[in-house]
């Protein structure tokens, strides 16, 4: 009887390839000793538009990237087919192809997360393996207990690597090439030269587009209570940006994922803020309430492909505020404590305040929370200390220049 042979399967969109997916292949085969790795750009993903690169340019790109390794190979399979595609789908054409395969899916930690949305995943794993690459920015506590999950109800079988991968995603590499940041060691030599030949991602990154990309993501992330907080946060983000002349796509954006880290606690926030090389002071270790704020910023960069430092710094600092504070950074402290949820002493003011003087706002919102630590005993931060007499120095510098 003819012997298994054991094939790693990379499905992605390749939109472009990336060093991280060689990567992901090199890893697999490895750590599960895999004669060949099949790689599948998909069609029409269901989950993602793909509407920035014709499936051609994709193709060429991967084939490109892989030409010199003969243990891979590209299948077209997905491309050729009309409509949406899915995983099932090519299983099950593969197992027709290659009865004899045993079939390993590498996929990152991130999809691992969302693999029970998969089309029929009861069906799917039970045709192949999984293997996971360890992606970071993803908290490993969760992605032990997806595996667990996935086992006990479908009866996955995962694995999930030793090693990481490189920090690289496409979304980084296209919004790089578009934002003229360095982005070509990121890739293959090949292919950033089909990338540089065909003039491929000008476009300029579209906020509004992102936060499309991300919403769905950030809402399976979080507890109902906390998504319904969120879309209070972004609306009031949008308005204030309004009023207050900031770039209102930028500001629903930090709105949406400011707290995407706030439900990672304890022993996970230590692990993910090691993953994430974040290094707390004395002062921050005493305080684990305000580490969702730079958790926060890594997981929007990492996990979610968020490039701008403008977003990310209004997420690291949206609990404390600090010294030299942006408009930006302002906007989603103040959002965030004047949502259309919440209820507390001292809020109408608040809310009647940030009408007609953002500074004045910020400055009196940091001040309730100061009033709130004080009565119940608590160390007020001195990022937030600073922020007050930042912008209290500010605002009397604006009175000096008018009078
Ligand atoms: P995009 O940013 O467009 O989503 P991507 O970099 O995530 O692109 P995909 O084509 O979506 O690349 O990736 C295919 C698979 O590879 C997915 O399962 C994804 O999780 C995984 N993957 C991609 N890059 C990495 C990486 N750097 N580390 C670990 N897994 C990765
Ligand atoms: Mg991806």
């Amino acid at each position: 009887m003819q012997q298994h042979q054991r094939i790693g399967l990379m499905g992605g969109t390749f939109d472009p390839i990336h060093c991280g997916h060689l990567e992901m292949a090199a890893l697999a085969r490895r750590e599960l000793g895999l004669q060949q790795v099949y790689f599948v750009p998909v069609g029409n993903p269901p989950h993602k538009r793909v509407a920035r690169n014709e499936s051609c340019a994709r193709a060429q790109m991967v084939q490109r990237a892989i030409a010199h390794e003969p243990a891979y190979s590209m299948l077209d399979l997905e491309l050729k087919r009309s409509g949406y595609t899915y995983s099932i789908d090519t299983l099950r054409q593969l197992h027709a192809l290659q009865p004899q395969s045993a079939w390993v899916y590498i996929i990152g930690t991130d999809t691992l997360l969302e693999l029970d949305t998969w089309r029929d995943f009861a069906h799917v794993a039970q045709l192949c393996t999984f293997f996971a690459v360890r992606r970071l920015g993803i908290c490993e506590g969760e992605v032990a207990q997806k595996c667990a999950q996935l086992a006990v109800r479908f009866g996955a079988r995962i694995s999930v690597s030793q090693a990481y991968a490189a920090p690289i995603s496409s979304t980084q590499v296209r919004a790089r090439i578009a934002a003229g940041k360095s982005w070509q060691d990121m890739v293959p030599a090949a292919v950033k030269a089909y990338i540089e030949a065909h003039g491929l991602y000008q476009q300029s990154v579209d906020y509004a587009e992102d936060f499309a990309r991300v919403a769905p993501r950030v809402q399976r992330a979080l507890s109902p209570r906390r998504w319904e907080h969120t879309l209070g946060v972004v609306e009031t983000a949008e308005e204030l940006a309004r009023r207050f002349g900031c770039d209102v796509h930028k500001a629903r954006l930090a709105a949406l994922v400011h707290d995407c880290a706030k439900e990672i606690r304890g022993e996970d926030a230590c692990k993910l803020a090691a993953q994430m090389h974040i290094t707390f002071d004395a002062e921050m270790r005493a305080m684990p309430k305000l580490w969702h704020g730079p958790l926060g910023a890594g997981v929007a960069y990492y996990r979610y492909n968020i490039e701008d430092e403008d977003i990310l710094a209004a997420v690291y600092y949206h609990s404390t505020g600090r010294r030299g504070m942006s408009k930006l950074e302002e906007i989603i402290k103040l959002a965030d404590m004047i949502e259309r949820g919440r209820s507390f002493a001292g809020l109408a003011s608040l809310r009647e305040i940030s009408k007609r003087d953002l500074d004045a706002a910020v400055i009196a919102c940091l001040e309730n929370t100061h009033g709130y630590l004080r009565i119940n005993g608590h160390r007020c931060s001195s990022a937030s200390l600073e922020a007050v007499a930042y912008l209290e120095e500010k605002q009397a510098r604006s009175a000096h220049t008018l009078s």
